[in-house]
């Protein structure tokens, strides 16, 4: 049995285009989160003058404006997204707790 398989892209024009959007905007705001790691957020692009924290915040609404509407688009359970997200930023709020005692401690 061979392990390739046929592989067709989605047919549906309309998710197609959003899943791809979703996937350049996710690369988008990866590229600003390194850049905000590695220079800093008070740095600015040294082509543009642009800020950092201006630019993440850009791409951060480019990010939400894509899910919203992936989760318009897409038959996914709303409310099992929202409790997931609700568990994973009740553990990000913990987290930081937890790193600022370690600071502190
Ligand atoms: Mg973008």
């Amino acid at each position: 049995m061979s392990d390739i398989t046929l592989w067709l892209p989605e047919s549906r024009t309309v998710i197609h285009q959003a899943l791809g959007k979703g996937a350049e905007e996710a690369a988008e705001l990866t590229k600003i989160l390194a850049r905000c790691l590695i220079q800093g957020l008070d740095a600015s692009d040294q082509k543009t003058g642009v800020p950092n924290l201006s630019a993440l915040a850009d791409e951060l609404a480019d990010m939400e404006a894509t899910i919203e509407w992936l989760f318009e688009l897409l038959p996914l359970d709303v409310d099992t997204h929202n409790s997931r997200a609700g568990r994973k930023l009740d553990g990000f709020r913990r987290w930081k707790a937890m790193l600022e005692a370690h600071a502190h401690g």
